[in-house]
């Protein structure tokens, strides 16, 4: 592949989780009920991942791994009203520009093709594939750039972050069915649910959480309605590290919220103490964008100030309401 590509590549794709992401979020944006993500070697033998989405046409297979083919944008007026996961269409293509990438799929339930990129070159459309949705391949992540592959961790924590960015997105769509499977082993098993009960489920992997500890709370204003599960002022953490903010099902790295957060629950936790909260935004699209990194996890939000009150006035309100 050219050089150019390989830079590109350098920006969005950078260990096996950042794989594990664009083909989530693509899964995502085919409509998939079921998503089945597995990885072998922490992701360096091969991340595989399996939806039962609306499928790739045939035709459109060997347009995938080119830059900025995406399906989702048509013109720059769409790119204000972003409701895909994707859409900058260079996901696929920098995967295939450091890997070895299979992409077989079915679309529509009607005959599966499959096409093969290996490290940015392409090969033939040949049939066979899935009986539906869409079943992605990548093998030797990185095998021709040693240099990339020095930085990465261990297999077991490289693994580990994959399944972080499984559970993350799995909180931002609890009525689609999340599975992850390292070296053949069933790690995550996540049945679509509800919202509360999908924050229960992920933390009950990793933390014994009874249900009544954690609140629903609700409200809206104007063009933007917050929902959260947070933890009662009696269920409390040394650090922040379980309040995660998504926007538009997002997960975002806002510091101002988080601390909206932490205001709202004032003096009803004592110093040091931190809530659990799980907070989801959703924010009219013309109010957002989230188009300045490729990695997405950076917003501008327009109505800041007008969210981070309410926030603040959310929670303290109705966790208050919950206390004896
Ligand atoms: P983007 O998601 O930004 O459009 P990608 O490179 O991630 O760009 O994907 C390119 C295109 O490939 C998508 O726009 C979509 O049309 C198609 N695609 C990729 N993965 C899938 C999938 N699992 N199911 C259906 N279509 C897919
Ligand atoms: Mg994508």
């Amino acid at each position: 592949p050219l050089v150019a590509q390989r830079i590109a590549a350098g920006e969005v794709i950078d260990r096996p989780a950042s794989v594990i992401r664009e083909l989530l979020d693509n899964a995502l944006d085919a409509g998939a009920k079921t998503l089945v993500a597995s990885v072998t070697d922490g992701g360096l033998e091969t991340i595989k991942l399996i939806d039962d989405g609306e499928g790739i046409a045939k035709e459109d297979l060997p347009l995938l791994c080119e830059s900025h083919a995406t399906s989702k944008v048509h013109d720059l007026e769409d790119l204000f009203h972003i409701q895909s996961m994707g859409f900058r269409g260079e996901a696929l293509y920098s995967i295939a520009a450091v890997s070895t990438v299979t992409i077989a799929s079915s679309y529509l339930g009607q005959d599966a093709y499959q096409i093969t990129v290996d490290n940015g070159s392409k090969g033939q459309v040949q049939p066979g594939g899935p009986r539906e949705g869409t079943t992605v391949r990548v093998e030797g992540l990185f095998k021709e750039l040693p240099a990339r592959r020095q930085f990465l961790k261990r297999p077991s924590t490289e693994a580990t972050m994959c399944r972080y960015v499984l559970q993350e997105k799995a909180l931002a769509f609890p009525e689609r069915a999340f599975r992850f499977i390292t070296d053949g082993k069933v790690r995550v098993d996540l049945p679509a649910t509800t919202k509360k009960q999908r924050v229960l489920d992920v933390l009950a992997i990793s933390q014994n959480i009874v249900p009544s500890e954690m609140l629903e709370l609700y409200d809206s204003a104007g063009r933007f309605n917050l929902y959260a599960v947070c933890s009662s002022p009696a269920l409390y953490r040394s650090d922040r590290s379980h309040i995660k903010i998504f926007v538009n099902n997002r997960p975002v790295e806002e510091f101002a919220l988080v601390q909206a957060v932490t205001y709202g629950y004032g003096e009803m936790l004592h110093g040091g103490a931190f809530p659990y909260c799980y907070l989801f935004i959703d924010v009219d699209p013309t109010l957002v964008d989230f188009n300045i990194h490729p990695t997405k996890r950076e917003v501008k939000l327009r109505n800041k100030a007008e969210i981070h009150h309410q926030v603040v006035e959310m929670i303290s309100s109705q966790v208050r309401r919950t206390i004896p």
